[in-house]
């Protein structure tokens, strides 16, 4: 209950350098906007791309909340927010959208006009922009054991399925994935759910190549490079995957793709990119290239309700839980590939 004695502050993480992730006391997050929403988190979780300034691949600024996955429930609503309430229990997908610009009623809500982004997820409350275009609220609040796999909409599943979708995988498509971090397995999950009959996972980790076959995979090649291709045209009638879904961003992962997709075929590329692309190649090859931030926003209503009916499990990425004061050890068991996926609650 709110009492004017109330201390206005909370815990989160903060990125201080590379490898320094901290449990600290931070100002209690108010609604600055009509438009915002203030959530408590239920639990958030640790991205892969958090992992780039974490490894000092990208940099870290000074001290910076971080994190960008979360759900929760709704505290406070600004005035202008309709379709929101308090008392909900809603996801947020990672890019803020504003949900009524020509961009976001075309389902591009990544690129929307006034889109944004949100770092600090990792929190025990989050103050989200445009709640209406960005949150999505369960039908009703939501039994424990789905609580996972809610988390997983706001960005990993989300993303998996826009590479899927970015690719053109159909009723029996031919499939291939490369990466088997939790957006890699989600991307099989979502090949399944959109028809695909051959889904060929890259993994060489059991734990992971477990995941991979309960998402659906078909095949498990353990090769990587030309071997790995190799081994995927032995299974694509000698030809190359019908549908590669390049889900690392690494230029090895990138030329992984093109090696493995066959002539004709189509590249969903959702991994952040760092390094090139055969441009050349894919011209002469006709190989289609599509991809990017996925569409959380659009995506989310539709894999919601998968989730809600039981029909798709994506928090079975998660394989560690932990409380959010030890959000450094959540850190360091991703970057150390202990984990897949780890997940905080405050
Ligand atoms: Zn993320
Ligand atoms: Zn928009």
């Amino acid at each position: 209950m709110t009492t004017v004695t109330e201390t206005r502050t909370m815990f989160g993480a903060v990125i201080h350098a590379p490898g320094d992730v901290r449990y600290e006391q931070r100002p209690r997050p108010v609604l600055l906007e009509p438009t915002d929403a203030i959530l408590e988190v239920t639990a958030a979780c640790v991205c892969g791309s958090d992992l780039w300034r974490y490894r000092g691949i990208s940099k870290v600024d000074g001290p910076t909340p971080i994190g960008h996955e979360l759900c929760g429930v709704v505290t406070e609503v600004g005035s202008a927010v309709t379709t929101i309430k308090v008392g909900d229990f809603v996801v947020g997908g990672f890019n803020p959208s504003d949900g009524t610009c020509p961009l976001c009623l075309k389902g591009a809500t990544a690129n929307c006009r006034h889109g944004s982004h949100y770092d600090g997820a990792q929190a025990d409350v989050v103050r989200i922009p445009m709640a209406d275009g960005t949150l999505v609220a369960t039908p009703a609040a939501p039994p424990a054991d789905l609580i996972p796999s809610l988390l997983a909409l706001s960005d990993v599943m989300c993303t998996g399925w826009h590479a899927a979708v970015s690719a053109g995988v159909g009723p029996g498509s031919s499939v291939a994935v490369v990466g088997d971090g939790a957006v890699g397995l989600c991307a099989i999950l979502a090949a399944r759910e959109l028809g695909a009959t051959t889904i060929i996972a890259m993994s060489r980790h059991e734990a992971r190549q477990r995941v991979a076959r309960e998402f659906g995979a078909t095949h498990i090649v353990e090769e990587r490079d030309e071997a790995g291709s190799e081994r995927i045209r032995e299974v694509t009638d000698g030809i190359g995957a019908d549908c590669v879904l390049e889900c690392v961003g690494t230029e090895s992962a990138r030329l992984q793709s093109v090696g493995s997709v066959r002539d004709g075929g189509n590249i969903g590329i959702v991994g952040v990119p760092h390094g090139d692309l055969p441009v050349d190649q894919l011209f002469w090859r006709n190989v289609g290239l599509k991809g990017g931030p996925a569409n959380c926003r659009a995506y989310l209503p539709h894999l919601m309700d998968l989730v809600w009916q039981r029909k798709i499990n994506p928090g079975l990425v998660f394989d560690l839980e932990l409380p959010l004061s030890e959000i450094a050890e959540a850190y360091a068991a991703m970057d150390e590939r202990r984990a897949i996926k780890t997940l905080v609650r405050p």
